[in-house]
């Protein structure tokens, strides 16, 4: 067998499910034991020390470099017990992954003849200097003067991976600039706090803190292993770039939350057991709509720490499924023609008195809160759709976009009937209609009754890309290989900024002798009145939603390099600057970045693409061709003319459709390849990303249709890459 696609499809076939030791001991036992949370401190701090830590985490007291030194001694022993030799700061860059830098703990005794011993001090442990001039950063370190600093985030715990201690940390340059996704979501959740806490007082003075909350959904696809490996589109880019649908995929919905395939469940029962140790509190897990795909979600977490733990989680999935001879994908649209993977971020927003913002409450006033921080997320989502786009957009999310059942690139808010009706009544009635005062001065909602649960949380409106699902948003355009922190600092940013607004035009109308809710009701009125085109119930799939919301003034933009733009907008600065959230230098100096991966990845794609169909395909198609030659060849040694030829009709047409397929293959390639030159040249990471857009990309769709033609011609025998059919149904 001479054909890798038979020996890998062999491979596959053969795969027992792996039974992993089922631990005995309940979960509860052994979960966060890779962490250094509470139990551990409280075991390996003083009481001393660990008083003045949780001080420091709860109530942010002053942290000083005596703190930094006995936790460092603490955590070092626990990380020492725990098997650990090295240590490293763990980051985020700009490139969607994380990085690290292993330092051992070894340093040599200062005495006469003396030996190594462990060491790790408050100062490694709170800063590092971390050589990253190959990371993106938008030029914001020149190469040589390539210092950029590390510096711990104590709100996320350390952990242990392998043997080595991770200590999350915001990765900045020597001037002071976010090279990371965590240093200005940490400011985000600052500005959130501050200006939702200032709004909660409005309603309840004991309010001190408000919280961020994200529940993530993963998506992914699993495929064998050594199927993948006979792909090199999967290898190099994630995604297939090639390959005619299966007759069979998705369309019997026989996959979604079906039983789950064994060789599946042994993984994510690995999965699990892993994510648990790391105190990831994993609750469901199930097929999704894609045969081979399947979804993980934990219960929600503060923002940071969720967004830390996706991170954590996204490489476990890596490491286990290896030892299930599977490869995860976590690319957004790894196969044409079936859903792609999305990372629903399910948002919210809550006080230290432990009061859900978005939930609604049992009285009137908890109400008016609910309506209150409801709509002014409808004004922030209205004024920064464009921004939000941008805050989910890539060259990979940008394939599942308004693709197979997966949000448009369109940003619009789902209320569901009840809420909307309640917004449409608020918006047509007057102050005294909608907030009435009995005779003991007890505020009562007129015309806007608002049920405790409402009817509508499970009317979910799948094709919207941000919907409230009843005390949370639900922000489904996040794609499945994203950092989470991205969106996380869109929307927090921008809701703050909104909320900040809110209370000074509420504190304004109050000071000109207004009633406070009359007031508050004021201000919501003409919100609910400037945001309505950003509220679609209707099916975000269709093509009129398309035409309404260009109507509407929502951003409609769908080159990804384009969408860019809305991070440098005035609106954009002026609201990430007044939240002391990122400056413009440093959106500018993101958006050259993102110009510049998209760049890169399409261009790999693109080589990928050019190589798979001049060294795979065409080969492929022009041997076949060449047998069918030979028939016909010598079917006229055999037979007369007229019988020849009436017998090898069937060739001759096949051989013509080769050659036509052939040809515009060869010839889009080819032009493929000078578009890519052309690009190439350009300068500006801007300019450049949007002719690889404009010029490179086109090209994709029309090559691929032709050697997707081809596999449904080229004897089946011959084909060299894994079908659609035995990547999506093997496991
Ligand atoms: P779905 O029906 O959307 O698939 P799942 O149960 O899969 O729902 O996931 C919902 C996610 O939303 C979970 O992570 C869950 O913990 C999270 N979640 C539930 N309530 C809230 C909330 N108030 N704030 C943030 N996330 C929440
Ligand atoms: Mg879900």
């Amino acid at each position: 067998m001479s054909n890798l696609r038979f020996k890998v499809l062999q491979q596959a076939f053969e795969k027992k499910p792996i039974e992993i030791g089922c631990p005995k001991e309940s979960t509860s036992s052994y979960y966060g034991k890779y962490v250094f949370g509470r139990r551990q401190m409280a075991r390996y701090l003083s009481a001393e020390t660990y008083k003045e830590f949780c001080a420091v985490l709860d109530n942010g007291a002053p942290f000083n470099r005596n703190i930094a030194n006995n936790v460092a001694v603490g955590m070092k022993n626990w990380a020492i017990d725990m098997g650990a030799t090295h240590y490293t700061h763990w980051f985020q860059p700009l490139t969607e992954g994380t990085a690290e830098k292993h330092d051992s703990f070894i340093e040599y005794v200062d005495l006469p003849g003396g030996d190594v011993i462990e060491e790790f001090s408050g100062k490694l442990l709170a800063q590092q200097e971390a050589d990253g001039s190959s990371f993106p950063n938008g030029g914001i370190r020149n190469t040589f003067e390539a210092r950029g600093y590390t510096a711990w985030d104590t709100s996320s715990p350390a952990f242990i991976v392998d043997d080595t201690l991770c200590i999350p940390t915001v990765f900045v340059s020597y001037t002071g600039e976010a090279l990371d996704y965590k240093t200005p979501l940490l400011k985000a959740l600052h500005a959130i706090d501050s200006a939702a806490t200032s709004v909660c007082q409005l309603f309840d003075p004991s309010v001190k803190k408000v919280y961020s909350y994200l529940g993530w959904e993963q998506e992914y696809f699993l495929v064998d292993e050594s199927i993948f490996a006979a792909r090199p589109d999967l290898v190099l880019t994630g995604r297939t770039l090639l390959g005619h649908e299966s007759a069979k995929n998705q369309q019997l919905g026989d996959h979604y939350f079906g039983a789950i395939p064994a060789r599946v469940q042994a993984f994510m029962k690995e999965l699990e057991f892993e994510a648990y140790h790391y105190g990831i509190p994993c609750k469901t897990r199930h097929n999704e709509v894609a045969p081979n795909q399947f979804e993980i979600a934990p219960i929600y977490s503060e923002t940071n720490l969720a967004v830390d733990q996706n991170l954590i989680l996204m490489s476990l999935m890596h490491k286990v499924a290896g030892r299930h001879g599977f490869k995860v994908l976590l690319h957004e649209k790894p196969f044409a023609g079936v859903n792609g993977s999305g990372k629903h971020n399910n948002w919210s927003l809550g006080t230290d008195t432990g009061v859900g913002l978005f939930t609604p409450g049992k009285t009137p006033e908890e109400n008016l809160q609910f309506i209150t921080f409801l709509v002014n997320v409808l004004k922030a989502v209205h004024q920064h759709n464009a921004l939000l786009k941008a805050s989910i957009i890539s060259a990979t999310n940008a394939h599942r976009l308004g693709g197979h059942e997966a949000p448009p690139s369109i940003i619009s808010v789902f209320l569901g009937g009840q809420l909307s009706s309640i917004l449409d009544q608020l918006e047509h009635a007057d102050k005294e209609q909608a907030i009435i005062f009995d005779d003991k001065r007890h505020m009562q909602l007129g015309v806007t009754h608002i049920p405790e649960v409402l009817v509508d949380n499970t009317d979910r409106n799948r094709t919207s890309p941000f919907a409230f699902t009843g005390n949370r948003f639900e922000f489904r355009a996040v794609g499945s290989s994203a950092n989470c922190g991205c969106a996380m600092i869109a929307i927090n940013t921008a809701v703050a900024a909104q909320l900040r607004a809110f209370r000074a035009e509420v504190d304004e109308k109050i000071a000109s002798g207004e009633q406070k809710e009359h007031a508050i009701f004021e201000v919501l009125k003409r919100y609910i009145h400037e945001s309505k085109a950003i509220r679609f119930d209707g099916n975000g799939y269709s093509d009129e939603w398309k035409m309404e919301a260009e109507r509407r003034g929502l951003d409609c933009e769908t080159s990804v390099p384009l969408i860019y733009d809305a991070y440098t907008s005035p609106l954009s600065v002026q609201m990430f600057e007044e939240t002391g959230v990122m400056t413009r230098t440093e959106l500018k100096a993101r958006n050259d970045v993102k110009w510049d991966t998209y760049t890169k990845k399409i261009q790999i794609e693109a080589r990928v693409l050019g190589d798979m169909a001049i060294n795979h395909i065409i080969p492929v198609a022009t041997r076949y061709q060449s047998a069918l030659l030979d028939n016909v060849y010598k079917m006229y040694k055999v037979y007369d003319s007229a019988k020849a030829q009436r017998l090898s009709e069937h060739d001759n047409s096949l051989i013509e459709e080769l050659s036509e397929h052939i040809s515009v293959i060869k010839q889009n390639v080819d032009a493929m390849i000078e578009a890519r030159k052309e690009a190439n040249v350009i300068e500006n990471d801007r300019q450049r990303a949007i002719a690889y857009h404009d010029t490179v990309l086109p090209y994709f769709d029309t090559i691929r249709y032709h050697v997707d033609k081809l596999e449904l011609i080229v004897d089946d025998e011959l084909w060299p890459l894994p079908k659609y059919r035995e990547i999506l149904f093997s496991h």
